[in-house]
């Protein structure tokens, strides 16, 4: 069965070939016999080249010897013209000279910093992802780099996980779309482009599902919920042409992920014909021992390679074992011969094999990591990833003549908490803090006082009076609070998710003053801030926002730009509430229904609803939705139906909104949400301006995931839902699916 799998995907890869992709597989054809069973494994390794070359780099003589002899295909962490330059070097001196891949965790940027992924995800704008991807791709390509592993598309519907820092939040569908524009972003038209490298569609699959948000947990859910819920960005992704998968420490449904033959090699690889390959996550294959699936090192390759894991990230589980096990029978050589195919592909298509030195260029280095139009993106980019969550009085945005300013806060003058984790070429010295980005609008003749209050982790509030002391003597006060950059991301899981410390505190006491308190909250993850909620004059939520987040602050703050950003993921008002998701169930016992006004499905001290719903987020002008039009009440099985309606702009100035359009299936054989998110538009209007807005909803859109895993859609009754967020929906109307 194996075999024949195997045998499919290599018809496959012949199959759809142009002209192009046959004389890359004859290469490869050609390059695989000559090599010898242990070259072959040797590219299935990956290495990390931390402290690889320079002084102390004396005990890694056995690993460079090891890439002179052709054991290793690709390194990671190594970066830079001057190191991938030399250790390209070394594996020229092997015997068949294959080029190494050089990969690394390019996230959210290279050498200029844009904001952490959930924050751009927060901007609803695909074409600034793509382009945040592609200049982060530019930069890391001119510096040595073939490979990120980026987009990360693990939906995430539990804050408590750090890791939802790196996602595009809890949405399949918003997720599906900008897997596709990071895909593109990093990738280009093609892959082989200089100013481009190859992505990794990561974690497959389910690691955002952790139980109880602890990263690296196990993972259980319905196959149907797979489907339905994790698995669409990691479709968009492969039909966008990802070059790699990477798959992921969890187990699902008791088997881990690396060694999961459902995943990679039935579903992947057999059922969407994906082309490239699949690299391990960091030792995830000798994690299969620990995980009590594979008796010892020798046991968990066998697993991984039989269930389609094709290159191993550190592990040791290939290089030490897999010859051996091919030579005593255990794994089919065509298994292998699998792997290294793909991966050869991949080193012909980025031209490697012409010339391995193509990406490292020291003068292209320079010009590209100095380049101004990049910072300008970075500024950019940000400004729409900001999300104003509160202005009742109007607060924002503050007026640039104010007479006097005081910032307070532990976050206020941080350089590094605005570039968030995953930082791997930054030069934090041109990073511009909130202070600096305020500072540089005001005139000479604005006062500003800058006072932290606390540090970050807030335990001592000896700074409190001092804070309290600028709030009082000032006409208008900003308080800069949050996480720091190491509290979200891998390995940061949180039980609670209040501001750090005292933080909260610290706006209780300046509250007091009875002063408006703008509140700014930086983290990698929706926070839980009642306090600050209930009582600040205006939030803004701006994520870790990158090098040029404080320009991009002071933008919003002073009205330079209108803010546009939506959440991309629920607020719970507690812990407790989590996991919570716009995607909810009708119970049998609603929290609306008379009848059951005791034992309905609600909590006795909460509230069911979220403080910030998905979808939420405010502007400095008002939009109004009139005259919605559907083509017709009911759609045939081949129909489309064309939506319309009315956005006016009605404020007093010039904006984005960020338009959602939701549908709920109101019977269905598996139960669906009461809302899901089917298509969306950033519409810029200027004052007073009205402009029609169209969809068009086809049979995918009302099509789910059914109990035998096929895509559906069943006959009945639809709703249609438009609106500014998941809980501002302000048109409405029913239609019809017909038989
Ligand atoms: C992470 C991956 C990352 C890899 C390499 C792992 O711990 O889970 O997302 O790409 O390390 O740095």
């Amino acid at each position: 069965r194996i075999a024949c799998l195997v045998a499919l995907a290599v018809v496959t890869l012949g199959g759809s070939a142009s002209a192009q992709d046959r004389a890359i597989e004859a290469k490869v054809e050609a390059l695989l016999k000559r090599m010898t069973l242990d070259e072959k494994v040797g590219q299935l390794h990956q290495l990390t080249g931390r402290q690889m070359t320079g002084p102390g780099s004396e005990k890694f003589n056995d690993k460079l010897d090891d890439i002179r002899h052709g054991k290793v295909g690709s390194m990671l962490n190594v970066k830079g013209v001057a190191e991938t330059r030399e250790i390209q070097a070394l594996a020229l001196q092997s015997r068949l000279k294959i080029p190494l891949l050089f990969s690394l965790d390019v996230i959210h940027g290279y050498r200029t910093v844009f904001p952490v992924p959930l924050g751009e995800a927060a901007s609803w704008d695909l074409e600034a992802m793509r382009l945040s991807a592609h200049i982060a791709a530019k930069e890391a390509a001119a510096s040595g780099i073939h490979w990120t592993f980026a987009p990360m598309v693990d939906v995430g519907r539990d804050p408590r996980w750090g890791r939802v820092m790196e996602g595009a939040g809890e949405d399949p569908y918003l997720g599906a779309q900008i897997a596709t524009a990071r895909v593109r972003g990093f990738q280009g038209e093609k892959l082989g482009g200089l100013d481009s490298v190859m992505a990794t569609a990561k974690h497959f699959a389910g690691y955002g599902a952790a139980i109880a948000g602890r990263d690296y947990n196990a993972v259980d859910m319905s196959l149907q919920q797979l489907h339905e819920t994790y698995l669409p960005p990691f479709k968009a992704a492969a039909d966008a042409g990802v070059a790699t998968f990477m798959n992921s420490f969890n187990t699902l449904n008791g088997v881990p992920a690396t060694g999961n033959r459902y995943l990679q090699r039935d579903l992947l690889k057999g059922q969407w014909r994906y082309k490239g390959f699949v690299v391990s996550d960091w030792a995830s294959i000798k994690e299969m021992v620990e995980h009590g699936h594979a008796a010892d090192l020798a046991d968990a390759a066998a697993k991984a390679i039989d269930a389609g894991s094709d290159m191993d990230m550190e592990g040791y589980a290939y290089t030490g074992n897999l010859a051996q096990l091919v030579r005593s029978g255990r794994v089919k050589p065509a298994l292998v011969d699998d792997a290294v195919r793909r991966i050869l592909y991949k080193k012909f298509e980025l031209g490697l094999f012409d010339d391995p030195y193509r990406y490292s260029d020291a003068a292209r280095e320079q010009a590209v990591l100095n380049d101004p139009a990049h910072v300008q993106a970075a500024r950019d980019v940000a400004r729409k990833s900001l999300v104003l969550l509160q202005n009742a009085n109007h607060a924002l945005p503050l007026n640039k003549d104010v007479k006097s300013l005081a910032v307070i806060g532990p976050l206020a003058e941080s350089r590094r908490d605005l570039e968030g984790g995953w930082i791997v070429a930054s030069d934090e010295s041109r990073v511009v803090s909130v202070v600096d980005g305020i500072r540089a609008k005001l005139s000479p003749a604005t006062k500003l006082v800058v006072a932290k209050g606390c540090d970050a982790a807030c335990t001592d509030t000896s700074g409190f009076k001092e804070a309290v002391a600028a709030a009082n003597g000032a006409d208008a006060v900003l308080l800069v609070v949050g996480e720091t950059w190491d509290m979200s991301g891998e390995a940061k899981s949180r039980t609670e998710l209040g501001l750090p410390g005292e933080q909260a505190r610290l706006f209780d006491a300046l509250a007091a003053t009875g002063k408006p308190v703008v509140v700014a909250i930086m983290a990698g993850r929706p926070l839980v801030f009642n306090n600050v909620a209930d009582r600040a004059a205006a939030i803004l939520y701006t994520w870790f926002a990158g090098s040029q987040g404080g320009n991009a602050i002071a933008d919003v703050l002073f009205g330079d730009y209108n803010p546009s950003g939506k959440l991309p993921m629920t607020f719970p008002r507690s812990v407790g509430q989590i996991p919570i998701s716009y995607q909810q169930y009708s119970t049998g016992r609603p929290v609306l229904d008379e009848k059951n006004i005791v034992y309905r499905s609600a909590y006795i001290d909460a509230p069911n609803t979220p403080r910030y719903a998905f979808g939420h987020g405010l502007s400095y002008t008002t939009f109004g939705y009139s005259d919605l039009v559907l083509s017709k009440p009911a759609m045939g099985p081949r129909d489309k139906l064309e939506v319309s309606f009315t956005l006016s702009n009605t404020g007093p100035r010039a904006g984005e909104e960020v338009v959602q359009l939701y549908l709920r299936d109101k019977v269905a054989s598996i139960v669906r949400p009461v809302q899901e998110l089917k298509g969306f538009r950033k519409v810029k209007l200027a004052a007073g301006e009205r402009r029609t807005v169209r969809f068009t909803i086809d049979r995918d859109a009302l099509a789910f995931v059914n109990g035998r895993l096929e895509r559906v859609a069943e006959p009945g009754d639809f709703v249609l839902m438009i609106g500014s967020a998941s809980d501002a929906i302000h048109l409405r109307q029913e239609f019809r699916l017909l038989e």
